[in-house]
C-alpha cells in the first residue's frame, strides 16, 4: 500500500547546500543564554550543521523536573541564529507553543514522541499550523504503532504543511536493552515503504540514551538510507540539565560525523551500477522462489487441514511443531542463519498455515462477524 502525502523534497527547506549527512544538532534543552549561544557558535564552526535544535518546553516524565526554560529561550534562539546564521528548530506540543515559536521566527517545528502518541494534541498543533508555511518534523510515537505515526503526519499534512519529515527516535520497551529506546528499524522502514517520498531523520541520541553508542546508530541509519541525523550537542554535556548521558560536545559530534562511512543510494558509476543490477536480479529471482515455495507449502498445509477434518484431528499438534522448529533451526544454523531468525520466519509461515487449516476445518460453520474497533 502507498499513502498519498503532499511533500516537498527536503533540500527545498533545509541543507540546500547538500551536506552529507544532513545534521540537525543542539542541546536537549535551552538552559541559559550563554549555554545556548556558545553551543551554537561551536556547532556552526564545525561547518557540518544545517539547523540548531533546542528544547524550550520539555515534556518530563515526572513533575518537579526541569520543564524547559520557556518563552525566554526563544529570544536566545533568535540571538543564536542572528550570530551564527543557523536556522532554528523547536519542539511544540500545544497551539500556544506553535504561535510563540512562529512569532519568534523559529524556522522548523517538531512534534515530540509523547505528542505524536496523542491524536488530540496532534490535531491541536495541526489546527494552529493552518495557513502557515513552516517545515514540521514528526517524531515517532513512544509506542511502536506505525498508524499513530502515519496519522500524525497526515494530520499535519492535511493542515497544509508540505515541508514535512519524520524523525525516528526509537520506541519505549519494557525489555531492558543497551538502548534507551529500541530502534525497531522495521517500523521506520515500513513508513518509508508506505510513503517513499517522506524524508526520515534518525535521532540516535534518544535511541541510545548513551553518547558512546551514537556513532554506531548513526552509521546504521545511514546504511538504511535515512535522510539525516538529529543529534543532541551541549557545550558541557556532563552538567546538562536534561539528557546529560546522551549529549556530546560539538567537537565530539564533529568526530562522530567524520567517522561515518557515507553511502549513496543513487549510484552514478556505471560499472558499480551493473554489478548492483546483477546482484539485485539474483535477489529478485530468489524472492520469487521463496514466495513460490511458501505458496506451495500453504497448498499442502490445506490438504493436511482437509485430512485432519475428515479424521477429526486437532489443527495444532505441539510435538510436530517443536520437531519442525528444532529440525529447521538446526539446518539454518548449519547454513549460518541465526536460530532467532529462522524461528521468526518459520513462525510466520506456520501461523498462516494454521489460519488456513482453521478456515478449512470450519468450512460451513457460520463465523462471528468482526466486531467494530476504535482504530
Ligand atoms: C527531545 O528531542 O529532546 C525530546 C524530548 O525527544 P522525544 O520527543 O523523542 O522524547
Ligand atoms: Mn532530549
Amino acid at each position: 500500500m502507498k499513502l498519498n502525502l503532499n511533500i516537498q523534497p527536503l533540500n527545498t527547506w533545509i541543507n540546500k547546500e547538500g551536506k552529507q549527512p544532513l545534521l540537525i544538532a543542539g542541546p536537549c534543552s535551552a538552559e541559559t543564554e550563554d549555554q545556548l549561544v556558545a553551543t551554537a557558535h561551536l556547532l556552526a564552526k564545525t561547518g557540518k550543521v544545517s539547523a540548531l535544535r533546542a528544547g524550550i518546553w520539555k515534556p518530563r516524565t515526572r513533575p518537579g523536573e526541569f520543564e524547559g526554560i520557556g518563552s525566554i529561550g526563544l529570544e536566545w534562539l533568535k540571538r543564536a541564529k542572528a550570530e551564527t546564521g543557523l536556522p532554528t528548530a523547536v519542539e511544540v506540543a500545544t497551539a500556544k507553543h506553535v504561535e510563540e515559536a512562529l512569532a519568534a521566527g523559529v524556522d522548523i517545528l517538531w512534534v515530540g514522541a509523547r505528542s505524536t502518541a496523542n491524536p488530540f494534541t496532534v490535531q491541536e498543533i495541526a489546527d494552529a499550523l493552518k495557513g502557515v508555511d513552516v517545515p514540521v518534523m514528526v517524531k515517532n510515537p513512544v509506542n511502536p504503532d506505525l498508524s499513530l505515526w502515519v496519522g500524525a503526519l497526515e494530520r499535519i499534512n492535511n493542515a497544509g504543511i508540505t515541508k514535512l519529515a519524520a524523525i525516528h527516535r526509537g520506541f519505549s520497551s519494557y525489555e531492558k536493552s543497551a538502548f534507551r529506546n529500541e530502534p525497531m528499524w522495521d517500523v521506520a522502514i515500513s513508513l518509508k515503504t508506505l510513503v517513499p517520498e517522506l524524508p526520515i531523520i534518525n535521532d540516535p541520541s534518544h535511541i541510545t540514551g548513551n553518547r558512546d553508542l551514537i556513532g554506531y546508530i548513526s552509521q546504521k541509519a545511514i546504511d538504511l538510507d535515512m535522510q539525516g541525523l538529529m543529534i543532541e550537542s551541549h557545550i558541557d554535556p556532563t552538567v546538562a540539565w536534561t539528557d546529560a548521558k546522551q549529549q556530546v560536545t560539538p567537537a565530539a559530534l564533529s568526530d562522530i560525523i567524520d567517522n561515518l562511512a557515507l553511502r549513496k543510494a543513487e549510484v552514478k558509476n556505471t560499472e558499480v551500477k551493473d554489478k548492483l543490477a546483477e546482484l539485485r536480479a539474483q535477489i529478485d529471482k530468489i524472492d520469487d522462489l521463496i514466495i513460490q515455495k511458501v505458496a506451495e507449502r500453504m497448498t499442502i498445509a490445506e490438504q493436511i487441514g482437509k485430512y485432519k477434518k475428515d479424521n477429526n484431528i486437532t489443527i495444532l499438534q505441539v510435538n510436530r511443531w517443536e520437531e519442525i522448529l528444532k529440525k529447521t533451526t538446526d539446518y539454518g544454523k548449519a547454513l549460518k542463519l541465526s536460530p532467532e531468525f529462522t524461528e521468526k520466519l518459520l513462525e510466520l509461515v506456520h501461523t498462516e498455515s494454521i489460519r488456513r487449516q482453521g478456515l478449512i476445518l470450519n468450512e460451513g460453520i457460520e463465523q462471528p462477524k468482526e466486531s467494530l474497533t476504535h482504530a
